[in-house]
C-alpha cells in the first residue's frame, strides 16, 4: 500500500517537475526572443516616444524695388514660450524670464499663473535672447525657445500699402505680402529630434528628412527713390492743407508700370499691429470716388475721336444754365466773373467749363459716352496685381436721365478710383493706347534664375492717335495758360488737367456740404510722355481747389522725378533766366561795394 502510494507521489512529482520544466523554458524562450531578437524593435519604440517630427521651416522670398533694392526681408529671430504644468517655481521663473526678455516681472507671472498650459512670453524677439534661454534651460524647466525668422521692411513705412505686412506665422497679412503670399512663403521641410525630459528639442538629436524649399524673390516695379519723392510731396501737402487722406500714382504710360503710389496717412509695417487697420488700405487702389473735372479729358477725348474740332462752340456758358431739367454750374475766375461765354472744346478744358461739358456731353449720348468711359478701362477691374482693387461705377446708359448724361460730361454722379483715373491719362500720353497697369515685374527662384518676367500689359487702342495727340494739345494749354497753371514744371513741357469735385454722401443722396476732393493729373514731357501723375486729395482743409492744393504736389513729383530719371529739359528753364539775372546783379553789387570800400 505504502509503496503504492509512494510510487503514486514519484508519478506525481516527475509530472510537475517535467510541466515546471517545459513553462520554465517558455519564459526563458520568450525572454530570449524579447530581450535578443526582437531587441532592437523595443528599444525603438522606447526611444519614439521621444522623438518628434518638425518642420524645417523655408525661408520667405525678399520683395525688392525694380533696382533691387530691399523693401521686405527677414532677420533671425526667437520665440520663448512656457509648459506651465512643468514650472516649479512660478515666481523665481518669472523673475529670471522677464531679465533675460527685458519685460516686466508681473507681465510673465500673469501669463505663467493663467489657465493655459502653453503660452507665449514673448514673440520675435533677438536671437541672442533665444540663445540666452537656452544656455540656462537646466534652471529653467517648462520655459523653451524656438528659432524662428521676422519679416522686417528696412525702407519703414515707404511704399508700406503696396508692400503689406506678414503676421506672427510669417504668412501674408496684407498689402502684396498676402497677395503674393504663395510665391514668397516656400515649402516648409522635416526634421525629427528627440526631446529631453522637460520636452524640449536636443539640438544635437536633429535629422533632417526633407529639406526646406525657400520662396521666390519679387521685384516691383516701383522705384524706391521716384516712391520716396511722391511719398514726402504728400507729407508737405499734409502739412500745409490737413487733408482726411490723400494719394498719388505716378506710372511709366508706355508700359504701364507704376514706378509710385503712395498714400496719406501711412505706418510703419514694422510695427504694424500697432496701428489701425484704416491705414493699412491702398486708398489708390481700393477706394471710389467721383473725379470731377478731370474727368472731362473723358468727354473731350470722346469727342475728338467722334471728329468733332476742337474749336467748335459748343455752348455760350453764362456761369449757369438749366440743362436736361436740372442746374448746371461753372466755377468762375477773373477773367470770366460773367461766365466762360462761347466755349469750345480748348476752352473747356483750359478753364475747366461745366456747362461746355455738360452740352458735349448731351452731344455725344449715353451710349457712346458710356462706351468711352468702358473703353478707357473705368469699368473694368485693372488687373494691376493689386489684391484689393475696385472697379469703377456707373448705371448702365438706358438707365441715365438726360441731366445724369450731363453731369457724368464733367465727372459726377459716377465713381472710380485714382489707378483707374491715372490710366486714363496714361493712354492720352500713350497717343491713344491704353496699357494695363502693373505692379510686379519679374518673380525670381532663390538661385536668381527668373520664373516669371512682366511683360507690358495688354495694350488696347481707345482713340486715334490724331484724337490723342489733340486731347494732349488741349491740356498743355490747361497748364500753359489755364487753370493748370501751378502744375507747370520749369523746363518742362507739361499736360495736365485739375478738379475739385464734391463728395458724394454715402446714403447716395446729394453731395456733403463743404466737403471736396482736390486733383491734378497729367504728364510730361508732352511730346514723349515718361511720367504719367496722378493726385488725388481727400478734404483738404483751407482750400478745395485742385489747382492750389493738388497741383503744386504734381509739380514737385514730377520735377524731382524727371531730374533723377535724367529726362533732358525739352522747353527754356526760367531758372536759368533768373539766375543769370541774379548773377548780373551780383556782379553790379560787388563791384560797387569795391569801389565803396
Ligand atoms: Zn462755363
Amino acid at each position: 500500500m505504502a509503496s503504492r502510494q509512494r510510487g503514486l507521489v514519484k508519478k506525481r512529482t516527475t509530472w510537475l517537475f517535467l510541466l515546471f520544466s517545459l513553462l520554465y523554458v517558455a519564459v526563458a524562450g520568450r525572454l530570449v526572443y524579447l530581450q535578443v531578437i526582437k531587441r532592437d524593435y523595443y528599444k525603438a519604440k522606447a526611444e519614439r516616444v521621444r522623438e518628434r517630427t518638425y518642420p524645417v521651416r523655408a525661408t520667405r522670398g525678399t520683395i525688392y524695388d525694380r533696382n533691387g533694392r530691399a523693401l521686405a526681408v527677414n532677420i533671425d529671430t526667437a520665440s520663448v514660450f512656457a509648459n506651465t504644468r512643468d514650472i516649479r517655481d512660478i515666481s523665481k521663473t518669472s523673475v529670471r524670464v522677464a531679465a533675460l526678455l527685458d519685460q516686466d516681472t508681473n507681465v510673465i507671472e500673469e501669463k505663467l499663473n493663467g489657465t493655459r498650459h502653453f503660452v507665449w512670453l514673448g514673440r520675435q524677439l533677438d536671437a541672442r535672447i533665444g540663445d540666452r534661454i537656452w544656455n540656462e534651460r537646466n534652471k529653467l524647466p517648462g520655459v523653451g525657445m524656438q528659432r524662428d525668422t521676422k519679416r522686417i521692411y528696412p525702407a519703414g513705412a515707404l511704399a508700406a500699402q503696396i508692400v503689406g505686412f506678414t503676421n506672427y506665422e510669417n504668412q501674408g497679412a496684407e498689402g502684396l505680402e498676402r497677395v503674393l503670399n504663395s510665391q514668397l512663403q516656400g515649402k516648409n521641410g522635416k526634421f525629427t529630434a528627440e526631446l529631453d525630459s522637460e520636452r524640449r528639442v536636443i539640438p544635437e538629436t536633429r535629422h533632417v528628412l526633407k529639406n526646406a524649399e525657400d520662396g521666390r524673390d519679387v521685384y516691383l516695379t516701383i522705384d524706391m527713390t521716384i516712391q520716396h519723392i511722391t511719398e514726402q510731396a504728400l507729407a508737405e501737402l499734409a502739412e500745409k492743407y490737413h487733408p482726411r487722406s490723400a494719394c498719388a500714382v505716378v506710372m511709366d504710360p508706355r508700359t504701364g508700370e507704376i514706378l509710385a503710389l503712395a498714400n496719406y496717412p501711412t505706418y510703419d509695417p514694422n510695427n504694424a499691429r500697432k496701428t489701425k487697420s484704416a491705414l493699412w488700405r491702398n486708398r489708390a487702389v481700393a477706394d471710389l470716388y467721383e473725379p470731377g473735372s478731370t474727368l472731362k479729358t473723358v468727354t473731350a477725348a470722346a469727342a475728338l475721336n467722334e471728329g468733332i474740332s476742337p474749336y467748335q462752340v459748343i455752348a455760350h456758358c453764362t456761369g449757369r444754365e438749366k440743362i436736361a431739367g436740372g442746374r448746371v454750374s461753372c466755377t468762375l475766375h477773373h477773367p470770366f466773373q460773367n461766365g466762360h461765354g462761347g466755349v469750345d472744346m480748348l476752352k473747356m478744358i483750359q478753364q475747366s467749363c461745366n456747362i461746355g461739358a455738360a452740352h458735349l456731353a448731351l452731344r455725344l449720348g449715353a451710349k457712346k459716352l458710356y462706351s468711352y468711359e468702358k473703353a478707357f478701362g473705368l469699368l473694368d477691374k485693372p488687373h494691376a496685381g493689386f489684391g484689393c482693387e475696385a472697379v469703377g461705377y456707373m448705371d448702365k446708359p438706358d438707365q441715365w436721365r438726360p441731366i445724369r448724361l450731363a453731369n457724368i460730361g464733367f465727372g459726377q454722379g459716377m465713381a472710380v478710383t485714382p489707378l483707374q483715373m491715372t490710366g486714363v491719362y496714361a493712354t492720352i500720353a500713350n497717343g491713344g493706347v491704353r496699357v494695363e497697369p502693373q505692379i510686379v515685374r519679374e518673380i525670381k527662384n532663390r538661385d536668381g534664375t527668373t520664373f516669371r518676367a512682366f511683360k507690358p500689359g495688354k495694350a488696347t487702342r481707345v482713340i486715334s492717335k490724331d484724337a490723342a495727340m489733340s486731347t494732349m494739345r488741349l491740356l498743355k494749354s490747361c497748364v500753359d495758360v489755364g487753370t493748370g497753371k501751378p502744375g507747370k514744371i520749369d523746363g518742362r513741357t507739361v499736360a495736365g488737367k485739375t478738379g475739385s469735385a464734391q463728395v458724394a454722401k454715402e446714403n447716395g443722396r446729394g453731395y456733403e456740404n463743404g466737403t471736396f476732393i482736390a486733383s491734378f493729373m497729367g504728364f510730361a514731357p508732352v511730346m514723349s510722355p515718361r511720367l504719367v501723375i496722378a493726385v488725388v486729395v481727400n478734404r483738404p482743409q483751407g482750400s478745395h481747389w485742385g489747382a492750389t492744393v493738388a497741383a503744386p504736389v504734381f509739380r514737385e513729383i514730377g520735377e524731382k522725378s524727371l531730374w533723377y530719371l535724367k529726362v533732358p529739359s525739352d522747353t527754356p528753364s526760367n531758372e536759368e533766366m533768373r539766375r543769370q539775372e541774379n548773377e548780373r546783379k551780383r556782379l553790379a553789387d560787388r563791384s560797387i561795394k569795391g569801389f565803396a570800400g
